[in-house]
């Protein structure tokens, strides 16, 4: 009976519920601008701001 209650305890079930995040965070990182169509990375805010503009211009990212 004490066997039995300890292979419950050793059993990790979190682990695999953490697998699938990186792969889902990185489709969403970045999406194509409606407006100028360039790519914006979501974790820059400088660009996510641009693109909010009406109207703009494409982002000039080598300055
Ligand atoms: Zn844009």
């Amino acid at each position: 009976m004490l066997d039995q209650a300890v292979k419950a305890y050793s059993r990790p079930p979190v682990i695999a519920a953490r697998r699938g995040s990186p792969a889902l965070r990185q489709c969403c990182d970045s999406y194509i601008c409606p407006v100028c169509t360039q790519v914006v990375e979501l974790t820059d805010y400088r660009q996510v701001l641009w693109h909010q503009q009406p109207g703009h211009q494409p982002m000039d990212l080598e300055a």
